[in-house]
């Protein structure tokens, strides 16, 4: 390497590697928790009248303001916070979910400051933890994947990290964190707590009508796994007071008119994308059983839209192999390490695409 770029890139930047995603090819992509559908023809057809429309010769709405206003309907931000304080909730739109956990840190970083989430989680957090300059803690799940509250009370108590993230359902174990733990978080943290609901159109259970009840409670949203991970949009909502010192880092057109315009036409027609959903929760279901069938793997149960299982009998490394032969991309996440030893992470596909998932992992075995 260069001595000049020795001498200027940051250290940490310097050893990390870059975010590598496998080129899937034809492959049947299992790996990214990504909806198997794109909306039906006709709606495809109406999508591309109002695209022909969309200015691209002018910059975008900085506030996307109608988009805003449909998403915080349809995300179900309560207006006002039902604490004493009775201020207003607000939201920010970001380019995905990463970029407001991006805001979120930049918002908070000065020397010594702290991010805290359990261990496994979602990567991004300790990543952008990297990127801005915070230190990063991962606390250890328990054996069953639930938060160990002894362990997170006490890292809070010793650290007092500016953000907790908690993923509800958590990626990639795939279970909700139990409500009370995430409340004596809440209690106990005198940072911002955020509880990132990626996966809420399979989980169908939320902490957003609660917002306002615990000064210091964040709830991000985005809607990729719904079936947009091409646009790029994640939501955060919180106590307007928080809110709005977080928009004052937001680049201003960070949400592009083609995402605006989109967004806001697939949720009006949010019927679609509910029914998509509800297929794969059923599917997700036919999925667990079939792999429970499986005397070598140890299933967990998920509320997300992917399933993580353990190999008990034979190698979780030659099964992604295995599979990755036979035209299947899942995820390995055996090389993690921890509780992730010999755990395979699969994505619902569509019904025929788990079917041949399910044959293909015999001829593994
Ligand atoms: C997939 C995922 C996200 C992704 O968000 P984008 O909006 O696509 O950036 C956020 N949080 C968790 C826990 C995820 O698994």
């Amino acid at each position: 390497m260069s001595t000049r770029v020795k001498d200027l890139i940051r250290e940490e930047i310097q050893s990390l590697n870059a975010y590598h995603v496998p080129d899937p090819g034809a492959m049947i992509k299992l790996d990214a928790m990504e909806n198997p559908y794109h909306m039906p023809e006709a709606l495809i057809a109406e999508w591309l009248e109002l695209i022909k429309h969309a200015e691209i010769n002018r910059y975008p709405d900085p506030a996307a303001t109608k988009l805003s206003a449909v998403l915080k309907t349809y995300m179900g931000v309560p207006e006002n916070n039902s604490s004493a304080n009775g201020s207003m909730n607000s939201i920010i739109l970001g380019n995905g979910s990463d970029e407001l956990i991006q805001i979120l840190a930049m918002a908070v970083a000065k020397p010594g400051r702290k991010i805290l989430a359990p261990e496994p989680g979602f990567v991004m957090y300790n990543m952008i933890a990297t990127f801005t300059g915070l230190e990063y803690l991962g606390v250890p799940l328990k054996e069953d994947f639930s938060l160990d509250m002894p362990a997170m009370l006490e890292a809070i108590k010793t650290h007092q990290p500016a953000l907790i993230f908690l993923a509800y359902p958590n990626n990639p174990t795939g279970n909700l964190f139990a409500d009370n733990d995430i409340e004596k978080i809440l209690n106990a943290a005198e940072g911002l707590v955020v509880v990132d609901e990626a996966y809420h159109p399979f989980a169908c259970t939320s902490f957003m009508p609660r917002l306002g009840e615990f000064d210091n409670l964040l709830v991000m949203r985005t809607v990729s796994k719904m079936g947009l991970a091409g646009l790029r949009l994640g939501l955060l909502a919180g106590p307007e007071k928080w809110i709005s010192e977080f928009d004052k880092i937001r680049l201003p057109y960070n949400i592009n008119i083609l995402t605006q315009v989109t967004a806001e036409f697939a949720l009006k027609n949010a019927e679609v994308f509910e029914q998509q959903a509800a297929t794969i929760r059923e599917q997700r279901e036919w999925l667990f059983n079939e792999l429970s069938s499986f005397k070598q793997f140890d299933v967990f149960p998920s509320r997300a839209n992917f399933i993580l299982l353990r190999v008990l009998e034979g190698d979780a490394s030659e099964i992604f192999a295995g599979l990755k032969k036979q035209g299947v991309l899942i995820k390995n996440s055996h090389s993690a390490g921890g509780v992730l030893t010999q755990c395979l992470r699969i994505t619902v596909g569509k019904p025929e695409e788990n079917k041949l998932l399910v044959s293909a992992l015999k001829k593994c075995l």
